[in-house]
């Protein structure tokens, strides 16, 4: 089994924790060999039940400038050539216009989604619920899986996951 995983997600909410944590944890490669002219490979996890290609896809993120059709289409491309997508969230943070413009994106394909709650370290277990429904409400993820990035809580378990669905 292998595939190919996009991580989105605004900034700051611990793309590079999560991938670092996962690569050097079970490793194999960290590479800035470029994929497509879309996509980066970031990082290669491998187990005995396969191995996942993380992909670095720029762009999914509100730009800054006008770049107009031609970014948006670059990026639902992108997002269209892997098989899964994890959006990861900031637990801690609220929702804002940088989550509804990844959204927008991802309704904008049939790639399968996982959310990613990311820092749960961070907050009472209690506040999560709420929060999840927030997300809940605006799309349909395939998958919920909260994590700890930095301290490594659940991670093996979002890769089992992501394993099974390839
Ligand atoms: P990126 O911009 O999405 O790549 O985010 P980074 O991986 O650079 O992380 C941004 C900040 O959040 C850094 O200071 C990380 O140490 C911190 N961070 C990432 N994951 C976690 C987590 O699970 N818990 C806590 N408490 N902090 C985290
Ligand atoms: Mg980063």
């Amino acid at each position: 089994k292998s595939g190919f995983v996009a991580i989105v997600g605004r900034p700051n909410v611990g793309k590079s924790t999560l991938m670092n944590y996962i690569v050097g944890q079970k490793v194999a490669i960290m590479s800035d060999k470029p994929q497509t002219t879309r996509n980066k490979i970031r990082a290669v996890y491998t187990s005995e039940e396969g191995q996942i290609i993380f992909i670095d896809t720029p762009g999914v993120h509100k730009p800054k400038s006008k770049l107009g059709n031609y970014m948006n289409r670059t990026v639902e491309n992108a997002l269209r050539e892997v098989d899964m997508i994890l959006f990861l969230v900031d637990a801690s943070e609220t929702f804002g216009p940088g989550d509804e413009y990844i959204i927008e994106k991802l309704k904008q394909v049939k790639t399968p989604v996982y959310l990613v709650i990311n820092k749960i370290d961070k907050v009472h277990p209690d506040e999560l619920l709420p929060f999840i429904d927030q997300y809940k409400e605006k799309y349909e993820f395939v998958e919920i899986v909260p994590v700890s990035a930095l301290l490594g809580n659940n991670v093996n378990r979002l890769m089992e996951q992501l394993l099974e669905r390839l």
